[in-house]
């Protein structure tokens, strides 16, 4: 027998899949379990309990599958890891069972848009093709329902530090900025670790694809040189979006709705995996100009009284915010603020001296922000609700400015969740029409 905990979308794609491999599995979860998931539990016979682990202490499992999202150091984990059974990931335990083309994306940003993006690029080159992770199913779902010659995963550290064996024959590392630090034990170098785990058991038939002028990237690997071969992207990004490599045109990015020059670095990364995996420049320059990203991200909601908004509710981060500033083309109006995980807003000075012409705080407390921006910005509005920051955001920008929702921080304080942020953002927006 095998004991799953944690029944969200990893656990229950690891019970489909054990079920579908003929292997008895348990599944435990500390809170209530999904109606929908248990449902599939139900159908599919997999015995499960929720509310707590009484059941799960009882068993003596084979392996432990353990959720990304619980922590190394709950009482459960501990009880199986003294007890010496091997506790692993979804991840790591649906690669066992896989011979297919495995792409690895991970990095601090833009893991979501960069694996839409080449699940994208082989889709539209007819390729059977999933994608899975942290997007959309997770990995052992997918394989449960059939055998699919590529998979392209989004990894999250978490996810990686729960491997052993998994070995992507791509694996994409885009970034690494301080982020989840309160589960590295505060220590970036931790993190950076955890981050490069997704090459550990890479060979040299496989490559690793990496944004070659990130600096945690560069120190780490010249420290632990990764065994696969590695592929350095160093897009540079012209004034009219056209990316470079080396001089050279590489791709029309300005038909695309990827802009800005960390996206040049997503494209870049995804467009190598294309390569390496004989997907011809024509298709994938077409399939760059079809590609829609999930919402959220740098989204063009509408422009009223030539004034353009977007939602960038995904920025949960300070880089994400500074790419976001580093994109924008015109005079920004900076809607900002939420939980804050630490932040630390110097890197953003320059940026915002440049481009801010308002902050909109909006969260809860605002103090912080304030602090941090009330000397650099003129005009600065505390607000505690999304419609009275749309409303003052719109009163304080000219035509031909930009509203920019990029808030740098969490969104549990006044919503759900992130989507939950931007929705109402773009409700918001079309309340002002
Ligand atoms: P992730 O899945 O890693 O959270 P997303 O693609 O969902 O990444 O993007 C999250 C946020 O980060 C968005 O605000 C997006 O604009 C920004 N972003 C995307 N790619 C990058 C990148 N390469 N570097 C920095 N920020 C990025």
């Amino acid at each position: 027998m095998l004991l799953i905990l944690g029944a969200g979308e990893s656990g229950i794609g690891a019970a489909l899949l054990a079920k579908k491999l003929g292997m008895i599995a348990f599944v435990s979860d500390a809170n209530l379990i999904r109606d929908s998931f248990k449902s599939e539990l139900v159908s599919n016979e997999i015995d499960f309990e929720e509310g707590g682990h009484e059941m799960a202490y009882e068993i003596s499992p084979e392996f432990v599958i353990k959720s990304p999202g619980i922590s190394e150091q709950t009482d459960i984990i501990k009880h199986f890891s003294n007890l010496g059974v091997e506790i692993i990931s979804e991840i790591e335990f649906a690669s066992r069972h896989c011979n297919a083309c495995i792409v690895g994306v991970t990095g601090s940003n833009g893991k979501t848009t960069t694996t839409n993006l080449i699940y994208h690029l082989l889709h539209s080159a007819g390729k059977d093709v999933v994608k899975a992770g942290n997007v959309g199913h997770s990995f052992a779902r997918a394989l449960s329902q059939k055998n699919w010659e590529y998979y392209v995963l989004e990894l999250s550290s978490f996810q990686l530090d729960g491997i052993k064996q998994f070995r992507p024959d791509l694996a994409i590392l885009l970034n690494i900025t301080p982020d989840h630090l309160d589960r590295y034990q505060n220590s970036f170098e931790n993190y950076v670790a955890s981050k490069f785990r997704i090459t550990l058991n890479q060979n040299h038939n496989d490559h690793f694809i990496v944004y070659g002028n990130d600096e945690a990237i560069k120190k780490y690997l010249q420290i632990h040189p990764s065994k696969a071969r590695i592929v350095n992207c160093i897009p540079e990004l012209t004034p009219l979006d056209v990316l470079l490599e080396n001089n050279q045109i590489l791709v029309d990015l300005s038909h695309t709705c990827l802009k800005g020059r960390h996206n040049a670095v997503n494209a870049m990364c995804a467009i190598k995996a294309a390569q390496l995996l004989n997907i011809s420049m024509d298709s994938i320059q077409n399939a760059l100009n079809s590609f829609v990203n999930d919402p959220h991200r740098l989204e063009f909601v509408s422009s009223i009284n030539d004034i353009d908004f977007i939602n960038d509710s995904k920025a949960t981060n300070v880089d994400s915010v500074f790419w976001a500033l580093d994109a924008m083309k015109k005079k920004v109006v900076w809607i900002a603020g939420g939980q804050d995980k630490g932040n630390d807003y110097t890197v953003l000075e320059a940026l915002v001296k440049q481009k801010v012409s308002a902050l909109i705080a909006m969260g809860i407390d605002n103090r912080k922000l304030v602090d941090a921006f009330g000397k650099l910005i003129p005009v600065i509005r505390d607000t505690h609700s999304l419609d009275d920051a749309v409303r003052q955001a719109f009163e304080c920008a000219h035509p031909g400015e930009v509203v920019l929702l990029s808030p740098a921080c969490a969104s549990f304080d006044l919503f759900k969740n992130y989507e939950d942020r931007g929705t109402q953002f773009k409700e918001a927006v079309r309340k002002l029409n």
